[in-house]
Protein backbone atom coordinates (compact mmCIF):
# COMPACT_ATOMS: atom_id res chain seq x y z
CA UNK A 1 0.00 0.00 0.00
CA UNK A 2 1.84 3.12 -1.18
CA UNK A 3 2.64 5.46 1.05
CA UNK A 4 2.29 9.55 0.19
CA UNK A 5 4.48 12.12 1.48
CA UNK A 6 3.18 15.58 0.48
CA UNK A 7 1.72 19.36 2.09
CA UNK A 8 -2.02 20.17 2.63
CA UNK A 9 -2.76 22.67 0.02
CA UNK A 10 -5.13 24.43 2.69
CA UNK A 11 -2.64 25.06 5.47
CA UNK A 12 0.21 23.77 3.82
CA UNK A 13 1.31 20.91 6.94
CA UNK A 14 2.81 17.50 6.03
CA UNK A 15 0.69 14.88 5.60
CA UNK A 16 0.54 11.61 5.17
CA UNK A 17 -1.96 8.76 3.39
CA UNK A 18 -1.47 5.98 1.53
CA UNK A 19 -3.38 5.15 -1.76
CA UNK A 20 -4.41 2.06 -3.39
CA UNK A 21 -5.23 1.79 -7.23
CA UNK A 22 -8.44 0.99 -6.27
CA UNK A 23 -8.78 4.02 -5.11
CA UNK A 24 -9.22 6.03 -8.61
CA UNK A 25 -10.54 5.45 -11.25
CA UNK A 26 -7.84 4.29 -13.72
CA UNK A 27 -9.55 5.62 -17.35
CA UNK A 28 -7.57 8.74 -17.88
CA UNK A 29 -4.58 9.83 -15.62
CA UNK A 30 -3.71 12.14 -13.71
CA UNK A 31 -6.54 10.58 -12.02
CA UNK A 32 -7.93 12.76 -9.05
CA UNK A 33 -8.84 11.61 -5.73
CA UNK A 34 -10.07 13.72 -2.65
CA UNK A 35 -7.79 13.85 0.70
CA UNK A 36 -9.07 15.19 4.07
CA UNK A 37 -6.97 16.12 6.25
CA UNK A 38 -7.89 14.90 9.22
CA UNK A 39 -6.65 17.91 11.85
CA UNK A 40 -8.50 19.81 14.60
CA UNK A 41 -6.71 23.01 13.14
CA UNK A 42 -7.58 22.04 9.18
CA UNK A 43 -10.24 19.52 8.38
CA UNK A 44 -10.31 20.37 5.00
CA UNK A 45 -10.51 18.23 1.72
CA UNK A 46 -8.85 19.45 -1.46
CA UNK A 47 -8.17 17.15 -4.71
CA UNK A 48 -5.09 15.46 -5.46
CA UNK A 49 -3.79 14.01 -8.82
CA UNK A 50 -2.09 10.97 -9.56
CA UNK A 51 -0.19 9.39 -12.59
CA UNK A 52 -0.14 5.84 -13.23
CA UNK A 53 1.84 5.14 -10.31
CA UNK A 54 -0.29 6.69 -8.26
CA UNK A 55 2.62 9.73 -7.78
CA UNK A 56 1.26 13.14 -6.96
CA UNK A 57 1.45 15.20 -10.18
CA UNK A 58 -0.26 18.15 -8.77
CA UNK A 59 -3.36 18.89 -6.69
CA UNK A 60 -5.81 21.62 -6.18
CA UNK A 61 -7.62 23.12 -3.28
CA UNK A 62 -11.31 22.56 -4.47
CA UNK A 63 -13.21 19.12 -4.66
CA UNK A 64 -12.79 18.73 -8.63
CA UNK A 65 -15.28 16.01 -10.37
CA UNK A 66 -14.39 12.68 -10.96
CA UNK A 67 -12.54 11.34 -7.54
CA UNK A 68 -14.26 8.50 -6.39
CA UNK A 69 -12.66 8.22 -3.31
CA UNK A 70 -12.02 10.62 -0.27
CA UNK A 71 -8.72 9.41 1.70
CA UNK A 72 -8.03 10.25 5.08
CA UNK A 73 -4.61 11.14 6.14
CA UNK A 74 -2.97 9.36 8.67
CA UNK A 75 -1.11 12.56 9.66
ZN1 LIG B 1 -4.60 21.08 6.00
Amino acid sequence: MPLRFNTCPFCHEKIVFTIEIEDIDSSQYPAPVYILHKSKSCGKTSTFYVDSLLRVSYKELEKKPGAIKTLETTK
